[in-house]
């Protein structure tokens, strides 16, 4: 039975993948920032690096040792450069680029010794193609991008794949957030599918991305974004 560690699995995409990878024989261990009771679940707030370890040390005292980390957990700020406030800012890139990196470091020591592992990161097309009021965002996940490439090549040896999953707009509470009704239809326009990324999509490509068969896929980028990265 593989242990996985997933991050901001209360609801959206992360409780899919959880879904997903419990109904494959996995043992999962996640957080939000929603209260649960279940004793495999741990409420924090990843904007702050510091707690990084302590989901480790919690999940590891649970599971033994991490063999699959899913860094799923971010947040979307849809506002032009200038209004960018810097708590805010720093916040953002805490939760979407420094906290999977420090999580990347700490699983990892468990993945060499074991050598075998599986990191996804969930990324966005916002940091495939670049976004317009979205820049703060972009660059986070295009940062993620650069994780996954380089420890895709670091971990390479130890039998540990590392890739990244870039969603279009996904019908989950963030895109239903960022979008008022009006700006919904504007954007399933220029879809070239019309539709949104259901969640349990993103938890299907991670099923396979941990399994066997994807042991020769590693340091890549997939859009899965009902067509919207490849231009009008
Ligand atoms: P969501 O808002 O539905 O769920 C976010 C999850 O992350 C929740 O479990 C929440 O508790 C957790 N979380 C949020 N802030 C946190 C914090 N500070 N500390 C710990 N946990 C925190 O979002 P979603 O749509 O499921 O997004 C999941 C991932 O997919 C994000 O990285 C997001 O950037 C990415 N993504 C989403 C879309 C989309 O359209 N929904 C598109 C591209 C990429």
């Amino acid at each position: 039975m593989k242990n996985v560690l997933i991050s901001g699995s209360t609801k959206g995409i992360g409780l899919a993948i959880a879904q997903e990878l419990k109904a494959s024989g996995c043992r999962v261990f996640g957080c939000g920032r929603s209260k649960c009771e279940d004793e495999n679940y741990l409420s924090i707030d990843l904007s702050r690096t510091e707690n990084a370890k302590a989901l480790y040390l919690a999940a590891k005292a649970k599971m033994g040792s991490i063999d699959i980390l899913i860094n799923n957990a971010g947040v979307y700020d849809y506002s032009p450069i200038e209004k960018t406030d810097p708590d805010t800012a720093q916040r953002l890139i805490n939760l979407n680029l420094t906290t999977p990196c420090l999580l990347c470091k700490y699983a990892v020591e468990d993945m060499k010794q074991n050598m075998w592992g599986r990191i996804i990161n969930i990324g966005s097309i916002s940091g495939a193609v670049g976004e317009a009021n979205a820049s703060l965002y972009s660059a986070a996940k295009a940062g993620l991008s650069g994780l996954t490439k380089s420890l895709a090549l670091e971990l390479a040896q130890y039998n540990i794949t590392v890739n990244q999953i870039n969603p279009g707009w996904v019908d989950t509470d963030l895109a239903n957030e960022a979008l008022s009704a009006e700006e919904k239809n504007e954007t399933l326009e220029i879809i070239p599918q019309r539709r949104f990324i259901q969640p349990w999509e993103v938890a299907k490509l991670c099923r396979y991305l941990i399994s066997q068969d994807a042991k020769g896929l590693t340091g890549q980028s997939i859009n899965l974004c009902a067509g919207l990265s490849c231009g009008a």
